[in-house]
């Protein structure tokens, strides 16, 4: 079986390892880039969470723990899999309601460590934060944090060494059909003949789709990081800590990251906006008094892409009407953390092996059929 797995970030190196460790041998990986990690994955904080809404969600993370914790036996390489858990804050009833509705489903997929948290044990948990108009929260221990370029080096590895091959400076420019199926991929370059087809083109899926005639409904959406310089007024050991509003921070290398989901201007733009940092660097202070005196490094701020789909949830399986394009897609900024369990799940489709976990919930007709998943923002 010839297959070609179109992008190499975190999903396409996962799907490539998986199918070369289930004995896929013909395997090529092409990649626009010029090297790894120059997608979202090499943008990503590397959080890592199984407090989610939905049960689907929630058992892709516990798969996707279950092999980071185990990564280092399978593939070599360490994950750096931290559980310092994620702390999510609620400042008045409906956002308490709405993490115990969560965590309800969390319980019923055997997440029984996830509680919740009073304000005092919020104090306990993170003492740097204002309290003020707090009611409670939410605490899962074995939340934390991973890294992302360790994961996505660790698959790529892994791969080459059960001979999958890396054509990196190749843009995809042209997908050859026959009927319902992809016959060749094309680069500028090259023209690769292929069975199977695996679309691992992260915030670009849609434009790669498109080359097939497949409609894929997956956008990027910018998302902006502002770090402060090192620091020692938070602790490493902190977790990431999320306010109602979206406001989350984590300490990573010394320093402290801060993250507001501000609505994002709609395509591909990178750039970080001043008005934001200015933002985003308010709300820190008011909220974290401790950071008052450490200066932000707005120099170091960065932007990236994540790929959403319209329920925020992950699109995978064949595409409808193209019976050899497979779709690992539109994960909605939690692509790194759900690789490891993404990449066994295509493999798996791809070569006839049972499932490890039920994944209709996930599959692309879902929008067509009016079956969407509810799409909460946690
Ligand atoms: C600021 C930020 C923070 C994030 N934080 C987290 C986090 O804490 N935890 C988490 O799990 N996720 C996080 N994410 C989301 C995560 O980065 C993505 O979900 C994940 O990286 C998606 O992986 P991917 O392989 O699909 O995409 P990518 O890494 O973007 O890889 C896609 C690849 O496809 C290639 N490509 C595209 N089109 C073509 C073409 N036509 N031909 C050839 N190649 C093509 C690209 O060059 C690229 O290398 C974050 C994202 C951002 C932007």
């Amino acid at each position: 079986m010839r297959v070609v797995v179109i992008g190499g970030g975190v999903i396409g190196a996962s799907a490539a390892y998986h199918l070369a460790r289930m004995g896929v041998r013909d395997l090529v990986v092409v990649d626009a880039a010029r090297g790894p990690g120059e997608g979202s994955t090499g943008k990503a904080t590397g959080g890592f969470r199984a407090q989610f809404a939905t049960a689907i969600n929630v058992r892709l993370s516990l798969l996707a723990r279950d092999k980071l914790s185990r990564m280092r036996d399978e593939i070599g390489a360490d994950p750096g899999y931290e559980p310092r858990g994620y702390l999510w804050l609620a400042a008045g009833e409906q956002e308490l309601a709405r993490l115990r509705a969560a965590r309800a489903v969390q319980h019923a997929e055997g997440l029984t460590e996830a509680v919740e948290v009073t304000p005092e044990e919020i104090a306990r948990l993170n003492p740097a934060i204002d309290r003020a108009g707090l009611v409670g929260g939410a605490f899962c221990p074995t939340d934390g944090f991973i890294r992302p370029l360790a994961i996505l080096r660790g698959y790529l590895a892994a791969a080459a060494r059960l001979g999958t091959r890396f054509e990196w400076g190749a843009e995809v420019i042209g997908l050859d059909r026959a009927g319902d199926r992809i016959t060749a991929v094309r680069t500028a370059a090259l023209s690769l003949a292929a069975d199977v087809v695996v679309n691992a083109g992260g915030a670009w899926a849609a434009r790669v789709a498109a080359l097939a005639g497949v409609d894929l409904p997956v956008a990027p959406l910018r998302r902006q990081i502002l770090p402060t310089v090192e620091q020692s007024a938070l602790p490493p050991e902190m977790p990431m800590t999320i306010f109602g509003d979206g406001f989350h921070l984590r300490v990573r290398d010394r320093c402290a990251l801060l993250l507001w989901p501000d609505p994002a201007p709609d395509g591909f733009d990178v750039s970080v906006d001043p008005g934001w940092m200015d933002a985003v660097a308010a709300m820190a202070l008011a909220r974290v008094p401790v950071l008052r005196g450490v200066p932000i490094d707005r120099a170091g701020a960065w932007a990236g892409l994540y790929e959403m789909s319209p329920d925020r949830h992950a699109i995978l399986g064949a595409a409808p009407g193209c019976a050899n394009l497979y779709l690992v897609n539109g994960c909605s900024g939690h692509g790194v953390m759900h690789a490891p369990a993404l990449g066994q799940l295509v493999a798996e489709m791809i070569c006839g092996a049972p499932p490890s976990l039920d994944v209709s919930a996930l599959r692309p007709s879902r929008f067509a059929e009016g079956a969407a998943n509810p799409s909460a923002d946690l």
